[in-house]
């Protein structure tokens, strides 16, 4: 049974039936998924969700699917990670990481939205989905794509990181990489999209696919025992991801499964791309595009889509942002390693980076419980650290070289 009741446009409320349709006809504001809070309270409970499976379906009342799911029956329900060494280096007493690098398929987050857009694009009857995408994207829908039976065309930037491209390329779609950055590729897909019935998961399926994102913040509440963390730090490529883990927290309060919920949310971006943060820290409503240049090539969009209503998040909650240089980012990326053994992507070191700095700022402070959410494996953006790890020992094929080398290491 669904609980979906239609979809509303966030500008001007004009409410919509069901259907792969994604701006407002009247107002050409987006459109978003509402749902039956009434009912969903009636429906479920803490024990309902813990007696199902650990996969992102156990919150399936608050998705908007009708049947079924397809495909990808496992990704979602990644560790949350009590982060004591790392929060004794940023003398912190509780945090936490949202570890999105492990347990997908494709190890990042994009496995939540696009396990959603390809069940709801599979209800619609489409037989071929597309995307436009920044590299996490790409890989997801080429790889749950093919075990769910769909052609596939994937839009990239030609100047995506050699990993990412090999990730995609192994499930053999039709791989399209485009000479230009991620908002010349998504232009072009928005075209694409009108003149072919094909399910792009990040724009006619939009405001199902990016639903999916929510579970990202319900694992988070039921990890924390039914609580809302104090901050939140998020990473921002188009604002979507932020604007759904608000919406998860929100949702949790309305259906009653936790009481209170005082989260501050707070954006991260790199430098070299941060229009939102940027809008942010001036204090002014209008996101201004930019042209992306920097190492966290997955949250290089110059134009975000949602950038305006991430901003009224952070506001609205009483967050802030970040921006970091691509030094920061390779520092935050060996800090993760180094004191939790997490492998992240250069997002994954813009959202740590971020969170130093805003603790030093004392907009995160010490007593407080805090939940960095790190979305992406660190082993599809090696190239990112070429020349920036430490090096190997290297040695002759016996033991007196070994023990040379030993000697120095015991010195140090
Ligand atoms: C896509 C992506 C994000 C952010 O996505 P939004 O467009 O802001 O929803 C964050 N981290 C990684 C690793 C991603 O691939």
């Amino acid at each position: 049974m669904s609980f979906v009741k239609g979809l509303k446009c966030r500008e001007c409320g004009r409410e919509y039936p069901i259907e792969p349709i994604y701006v407002c006809d009247f107002c050409f504001g987006p459109l978003e998924v509402v749902y039956d809070y009434a009912g969903i309270k009636k429906n479920l409970t803490r024990a309902k969700i813990q007696s199902r499976p650990q996969n992102l379906w156990r919150y399936r009342e608050l998705l908007p699917i009708d049947g079924e799911p397809i495909g990808s029956l496992y990704s979602g329900f990644t560790p949350l990670v009590k982060a004591d060494k790392l929060a004794k280096v940023l003398g912190l007493k509780e945090l936490y990481i949202k570890d999105d690098t492990v347990t997908h398929p494709t190890l990042s987050f994009k496995d939540r939205v696009v396990a959603v857009a390809l069940t709801k694009a599979k209800e619609f009857g489409f037989d071929t989905v597309a995307c436009a995408s920044t590299g996490n994207l790409a890989h997801s829908v080429s790889a749950q794509g093919a075990k769910t039976g769909f052609k596939r065309f994937i839009f990239i930037p030609a100047s995506l990181e050699q990993s990412k491209i090999i990730a995609s390329l192994i499930y053999e779609p039709n791989l399209i990489a485009v000479e230009g950055n991620y908002d010349e590729v998504n232009r072009l897909c928005s075209e694409i999209a009108n003149r072919y019935r094909w399910a792009f998961v990040n724009i006619n399926i939009r405001p199902f696919y990016a639903e999916g994102s929510k579970t990202h913040g319900y694992e988070i509440i039921e990890q924390l025992g039914w609580h809302a963390p104090d901050n939140v730090v998020i990473p921002c490529a188009s604002g979507s991801l932020l604007t759904k883990i608000w919406k998860s927290f929100k949702e949790m309060k309305e259906i009653g499964l936790i009481q209170n919920m005082k989260t501050k949310v707070f954006a991260a971006q790199a430098t070299g791309c941060s229009p939102i943060v940027t809008a942010i820290k001036q204090g002014v409503d209008v996101i201004k595009p930019v042209k992306p240049n920097t190492i966290a090539k997955s949250l290089a969009i110059g134009n975000p889509a949602d950038g305006f209503y991430a901003l009224q998040v952070v506001k609205e909650s009483g967050g802030y942002g970040e921006d970091v240089s691509d030094e920061e980012i390779i520092d935050a990326m060996k800090l993760l390693a180094r004191t939790e053994g997490i492998f992240a992507e250069t997002a994954g070191g813009v959202t740590l980076a971020a969170a130093i700095k805003l603790i030093k700022g004392g907009y995160i402070t010490k007593d407080s419980v805090t939940v960095i959410c790190i979305t992406g494996n660190g082993l599809k953006t090696q190239e990112a650290l070429i020349g920036h790890t430490i090096k190997p020992h290297q040695i002759k094929p016996n033991l007196a070289s070994f023990e040379e080398i030993l000697k120095n290491i015991n010195k140090q």
